[in-house]
C-alpha cells in the first residue's frame, strides 16, 4: 500500500512527490491530465513513486487513514478536487492542501471537510521547485490531534536548519498555516523590493557596473545580511546573456509580476488594522513597474541631478546597513500582523518557532531569523520586534545610514519606497508626538467627532471658530 498520495503533478507536486519518495515513502501520484503523469514518470522514474490513471485506483492504493496531498492550482481547482475525493474517502482520512490557497478558503474547506468526518490541513509550502524537491519550509495548519498522523512525513521531507531541526512546525487550527505562508510571502515582497532599491542606489549613485554590484552583494552575503535572496542576487549580477553580449539582468523587461499572496497580505493588514507599509510599498512598486506611461513620463519630467556620494566604500557600507535596518523593520511589520492574527483568529501562533522554520528551505531564509526566534524565546509576550533590545540596538546604530541612503536616493530621483516607508514607520513607531492631535481637532471641527484630552478622562466636543 502507498503511504501518501499526491494529486497535481505540475512543478510543485512532482518535486514534492519525488522528495517524499527519496525519503523512503511509497507515494501514489495522480494528475487530472494523465499525459502529465506519464511525462513525469518517463523523465523521473522512481521506485517509490507509483502513478495512477484514475482517482479511484489512486485512492484504493492508499493505506488507512488515507493521506492525500493536493498540489493543484489554488482556487476553484481545490474545491473541485475535494468534491471528487469525498465520495472515495472514509471517516478519519486526511486531505492536505499544499498550494497557495487563500486562508479564508482554507477555513471554509476545513469546516466543510470536518463535517464529513475527515481531517483537513492547509499547508503552506515555501521554497519553489528546488525547495519542494530538496526540502521546503512547511507550515501546516489544521486539526491539532490529527497532526500526529502527518507530522513525521512533513518533518522528514522539510528542509533542515543548521542545527538539524526540521523547518516544519504545527502552526495552528484551520487556516493558520496558509495565513503564515501568506505573510511569509508579503515579507518576501518587502525583502526583494529593498534589494532592488539597494541595486538602484549602487547603480545610479555609486555608478557601479553589474559585475561590481554582484561582488558587492557577494561581500554582503558573508556578513549579517547572509540570506538566500542576497546570494541569488549576487549570482544574478554575474550572469551574462547568451543571446547578446550584455548582462542578462539588463536584458530583462523592467516590469515585475505578482500572484495573489502579497496583495492578500496587504488586504488582510488593512482588515486587522496593522501597518505593513513596506509590504504595501513593495506591492505598489510592482504595480507601478507595469505602468506603460513610465517611459513617456520620464521624458516629460526634468531630469534630477544624481547626488554626490563622498566615497565608494562609505556608500557600500551604508547601503549594507540600510538594507539590514530596513529588513528588521519589514519583518517587524510582518510579525506584528501575525501577532494580531493570532489573537483575532484565536490561533495562538508560535511566533518564535515560525521564524525558526523560515531558517532554511524557503525564499526568505536568512541568518537573521535566528534573532527573531531568540527575541520571542527571550520574551514570549514581546509586543513588537522593534522593542526587543538586540533589534533596538541594531536599528539605532544603522538608522543614520538608512536615512542617508534614502535621502540621497530621494534627492536623486531614485525610487526607494520600501526604504522610505521603513523610515516613516520607525518615526511613527518611536515618536511620542505624531500630529494626531490636529487630526482629531479637524475631525471634531467638521464632524463633531469629539476628542480625548490629555488632562481629563472622557470625550469632548468644542464649538470651533464660534
Ligand atoms: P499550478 O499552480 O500551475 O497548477 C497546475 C496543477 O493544477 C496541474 O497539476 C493541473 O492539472 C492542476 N489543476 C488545475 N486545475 C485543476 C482542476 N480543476 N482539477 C484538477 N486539477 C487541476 O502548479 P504548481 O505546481 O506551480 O503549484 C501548485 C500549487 O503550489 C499552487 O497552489 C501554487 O500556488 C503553489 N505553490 C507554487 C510554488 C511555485 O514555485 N510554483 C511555490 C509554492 C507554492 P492539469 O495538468 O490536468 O492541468
Amino acid at each position: 500500500m502507498n503511504q501518501i498520495g499526491i494529486i497535481g503533478l505540475a512543478v510543485m507536486g512532482r518535486s514534492l512527490a519525488l522528495n517524499m519518495a527519496d525519503h523512503g515513502y511509497k507515494v501514489a501520484g495522480y494528475n487530472r491530465s494523465y499525459e502529465v503523469t506519464k511525462q513525469m514518470v518517463e523523465k523521473n522514474p522512481h521506485e517509490n513513486f507509483i502513478p495512477y490513471e484514475t482517482l479511484e485506483e489512486f485512492v484504493k492504493s492508499l493505506e488507512k487513514p488515507r493521506k492525500v496531498m493536493l498540489m493543484v492550482k489554488a482556487g476553484k481547482a481545490v474545491d473541485a478536487v475535494i468534491e471528487q475525493l469525498l465520495p472515495l474517502l472514509e471517516n478519519g482520512d486526511i486531505i492536505m492542501d499544499g498550494g497557495n490557497s487563500f486562508f479564508e478558503d482554507t477555513i471554509r474547506r476545513e469546516a466543510y471537510v470536518k463535517r464529513q468526518g475527515l481531517h483537513y490541513f492547509g499547508i503552506g509550502i515555501s521554497g519553489g521547485e528546488e525547495g519542494a524537491r530538496k526540502g521546503p519550509s512547511i507550515m501546516p495548519g489544521g486539526d491539532c490531534e490529527a497532526y500526529e498522523e502527518i507530522r513525521s512525513i512533513l518533518e522528514n521531507i522539510a528542509a533542515k536548519s543548521e542545527d538539524g531541526t526540521p523547518c516544519c512546525t504545527y502552526i495552528g487550527e484551520n487556516g493558520a498555516g496558509h495565513y503564515v505562508k501568506m505573510v511569509h510571502n508579503g515579507i518576501e515582497y518587502a525583502d526583494m523590493q529593498l534589494i532592488a532599491e539597494a541595486y538602484l542606489v549602487l547603480k545610479h549613485i555609486g555608478k557601479f557596473n553589474n559585475q561590481e554590484i554582484g561582488k558587492i552583494f557577494e561581500e554582503y552575503q558573508k556578513g549579517e545580511l547572509s540570506s538566500f535572496l542576497i546570494r541569488i542576487t549576487s549570482e544574478i549580477f554575474q550572469e551574462m546573456d547568451d543571446m547578446s553580449t550584455q548582462s542578462l539582468v539588463d536584458m530583462i523587461k523592467d516590469s515585475a509580476q505578482q500572484k495573489g499572496t502579497g496583495r492578500w497580505t496587504n488586504m488582510e493588514a488593512l482588515k486587522q488594522g496593522i501597518d505593513v507599509s513596506m509590504i504595501a510599498a513593495a506591492g505598489n512598486a510592482r504595480l507601478m513597474s507595469n505602468k506603460e506611461t513610465r517611459k513617456t513620463a520620464e521624458e516629460h519630467y526634468p531630469r534630477i541631478k544624481i547626488a554626490k556620494i563622498p566615497n565608494h566604500e562609505t556608500l557600500i557600507e551604508d547601503v549594507r546597513k540600510s538594507l539590514y535596518a530596513a529588513k528588521i523593520i519589514a519583518y517587524a511589520q510582518g510579525f506584528d500582523l501575525l501577532k494580531q492574527a493570532s489573537t483575532a483568529y484565536d490561533w495562538n501562533l508560535p511566533l518564535g518557532k515560525i521564524a525558526s522554520i523560515f531558517r532554511a528551505g524557503c525564499i526568505i531564509q536568512a541568518k537573521f531569523l535566528n534573532d527573531i526566534t531568540r527575541a520571542y524565546e527571550h520574551e514570549k509576550n514581546l509586543s513588537h520586534l522593534l522593542l526587543d533590545e538586540v533589534f533596538e540596538k541594531r536599528v539605532i546604530s544603522y538608522e543614520n545610514a538608512l536615512r542617508q541612503i534614502a535621502a540621497q536616493a530621494m534627492l536623486s530621483g531614485i525610487p526607494v519606497p520600501a526604504m522610505a516607508n521603513a523610515i516613516s514607520y520607525l518615526d511613527l513607531f518611536t515618536k511620542n508626538h505624531v500630529g494626531a492631535n490636529l487630526i482629531q481637532a479637524q475631525r471634531d471641527y467638521f464632524g463633531a467627532h469629539t476628542f480625548e484630552r490629555i488632562d481629563k478622562d472622557g470625550s469632548f466636543h468644542h464649538e470651533w471658530g464660534k
